[in-house]
């Protein structure tokens, strides 16, 4: 079968999954989620599953990240705040429908190869941060949306702090060591709303700085030379 055709047939799957927004069907089948799984996997990148991407970090299933999108009604006036940037894809993803995206990853080599999958698809307003997400980005605050894409134990009041009046917060909350709830804030006049989006699978949000040996991975390499 050929990756067109592979595409085709994802893109059914997703609608008949219940996502029916054009924009983003449309990005979804724009975004070469090839590009953004390592060789051994590429041949599976337009299945439905979650695959591997280094760093034992994980590309969300298709219908997973096209489930996040759709609920966070992203417009193209729109600041969106990301954390978890792993192989770039959602961030890829977000981009198109949004004004600018800022995304941030606690792996430097992950991050390393995100942008450069950015740049050779030309997506320009992506901007990126290393470091601990979970504080948010103070700096760019208020987001008008921000999706986190690694399950936390409870919500990050930081990341609450810098989302904008009306604006949507969508992340996983583990609820047990095995199941995670994927929820989505409202930030109103009135307080924040919660309501809940159904069952998932992440990889946990780590708080906190990353040890050396891990951010510096160059360095690691060069000092047993
Ligand atoms: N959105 C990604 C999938 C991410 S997997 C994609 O489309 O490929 C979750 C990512 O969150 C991992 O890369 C992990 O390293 C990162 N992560 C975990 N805790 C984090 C934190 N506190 N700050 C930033 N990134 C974090």
């Amino acid at each position: 079968m050929t990756i067109a055709a592979r595409k085709i047939r994802l893109i059914m799957e997703l609608r008949r999954g219940g996502i029916a927004d054009t924009h983003v069907l449309s990005a979804i089948e724009r975004i070469p989620r090839e590009d953004f799984v390592p060789p051994p996997f590429q041949h599976q990148s337009y299945d439905n599953r979650t695959l591997p991407i280094g760093n034992g970090q994980t590309l969300s299933q298709p219908q997973v990240v096209a489930l996040m999108t759709q609920a966070l009604q992203v417009t193209r006036r729109m600041k969106v705040l990301e954390i978890g940037t792993g192989s770039g894809y959602q961030a890829a993803i977000l981009s198109r429908l949004c004004r600018r995206l800022y995304t941030i990853e606690r792996y430097r080599e992950l991050m390393r190869n995100a942008e450069s999958r950015f740049s050779a698809l030309r997506l320009h307003n992506i901007t990126t941060h290393i470091g601990d997400g979970s504080r948010g980005w103070p700096a760019q605050a208020p987001f008008e949306r921000i999706i986190v894409t690694a399950a936390a134990d409870s919500i990050p009041g930081a990341l609450v702090d810098q989302l904008a009046m009306d604006g949507l917060l969508i992340l996983p909350i583990s609820r047990s060591s095995r199941t995670q709830e994927l929820v989505r804030l409202k930030r109103t006049e009135d307080g924040v709303f919660e309501e809940s989006l159904g069952d998932v699978k992440f990889v946990p949000l780590i708080e906190g700085q990353l040890p050396e040996a891990a951010a510096e991975p160059q360095k690691a390499a060069q000092s047993g030379t």
